[in-house]
């Protein structure tokens, strides 16, 4: 299994000046080079490498290696244009937007990730820095932070090409990690997690991730961008940029952070995990206006996949049921009435009697099915 480890370069003054030139003179190859490809219809790596490879040696100052992986990245950058087009992502043939988007080349950002393999780029673990190639020649003991898990996985794991790049002011570096595959132990039970707003997950053991304070800063970042949006001068579109920026990596730590202990729930109690197929929660949650914002807005899908990124790692089983009626069905008796939920909170069933939290009560309905359908996939 493939992970990535993003880590903060902290250059002094002039290596940030050598890297900045770094990162502008590849991504101006890069552009100048897509040009070229869309222009001749040359796309594959290699035929484009024949093209343009001595002239952005000289034209651009690059090594040898440096050029090789801007055609590289440029060839990889097209594929995936490609494939995205062809799987009709980006609208139907004849639409618009697929026009547009096919009729110009694709453009680098001055401080878009650039790849640098192990000979361009080397990690000083115990000294925490990276020696690196430049335009400037090999910028040696550029410092990074990284916590003490990072490191730890950096250390054993790290393999192959890491990206550089210089977003919002600020430095990263993103090395990939192979961890190989971990045998996925029998579950003990299952451990039924359930999404929602006012808490965005709740375990079938009663864990609670509450919403509460995040939704709170979501509804004050979207209260600037209105303010934002209104003014349409370039600064409050690039103030804009950068606050959406800002909000996916909020949202993306909480969502880490849950995961993490949806993990740990599961691996301390040796059961599984049961998550809700997601498909449905926007259809099956019905909302007054301000929460459904809050919904459609927080990304459930990045937390499905961090938590089966997770579990993957600490070898824990994973299934995913279908979250039908998992608001009305009693979890101890499984009688399904509408009147059983006569709140937002509470759980009451009219059958026999059980009460408990509604969100509860939801995951331990999805845990049971989670039991299920282990069963069924495993009866062979
Ligand atoms: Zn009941």
């Amino acid at each position: 299994m493939k992970l990535v480890v993003q880590v903060r370069p902290l250059p002094a003054p002039e290596q940030a000046a050598a890297l900045e030139a770094t990162l502008r003179a590849v991504n101006a190859a890069a552009t100048w080079v897509s040009a070229l490809a869309h222009h001749r219809r040359v796309f594959r790596n290699y035929d484009l490498r024949r093209h343009v490879y001595g002239q952005i040696k000289d034209d651009y100052g690059l090594a040898a290696q440096a050029a090789q992986h801007v055609v590289k990245k440029v060839a990889d950058a097209y594929a995936t244009l490609h494939a995205n087009v062809g799987n009709g992502n980006v609208g139907r043939p004849g639409s618009a937007r697929r026009e547009r988007v096919l009729a110009k080349p694709i453009l680098f950002r001055p401080g878009a990730a650039h790849p640098f393999d192990d000979r361009c780029l080397s990690w000083q673990m115990d000294a925490r820095t990276v020696s690196i190639w430049t335009i400037a020649g090999r910028m040696k003991s550029v410092a990074f932070t990284a916590s003490a898990d990072q490191l730890k996985t950096l250390a054993a794991y790290r393999k192959g090409e890491s990206d550089l790049l210089y977003r919002d002011g600020m430095w990263f570096l993103i090395a990939t990690c192979d961890i190989g595959d971990r045998p996925v132990a029998t579950p003990n039970g299952f451990l039924g997690v359930d999404l929602g707003i006012a808490n965005i997950a709740t375990t079938s053991g009663g864990g609670r991730h509450s919403g509460k304070g995040l939704n709170a800063v979501r509804h004050r970042h979207r209260e600037l961008r209105r303010r934002l949006q209104a003014k349409q001068t370039k600064s409050a579109k690039r103030l804009l940029k950068k606050r959406r920026r800002k909000e996916a990596r909020f949202a993306a730590d909480t969502n880490h952070t849950i995961a993490k202990r949806i993990v740990t729930e599961a691996t301390r109690t040796g059961q599984g995990i049961a998550l809700e197929d997601l498909q449905g929660i926007r259809d099956r949650v019905r909302l007054r206006k301000p929460q459904r914002v809050t919904l459609h807005s927080w990304s459930f899908h990045q937390l499905g996949q961090l938590v089966a990124y997770k579990a993957a790692r600490a070898g824990v089983a994973l299934v995913h049921v279908d979250p039908a009626y998992t608001s009305q069905a009693c979890s101890s008796c499984g009688h399904i009435d509408k009147k059983n939920r006569p709140d937002q909170a509470t759980f009451s069933c009219t059958s026999c009697g059980f009460a408990e939290h509604a969100d509860v009560n939801a995951a331990r309905d999805i845990a049971s099915r989670g039991v299920t359908s282990w069963a069924v996939s495993h009866a062979a």
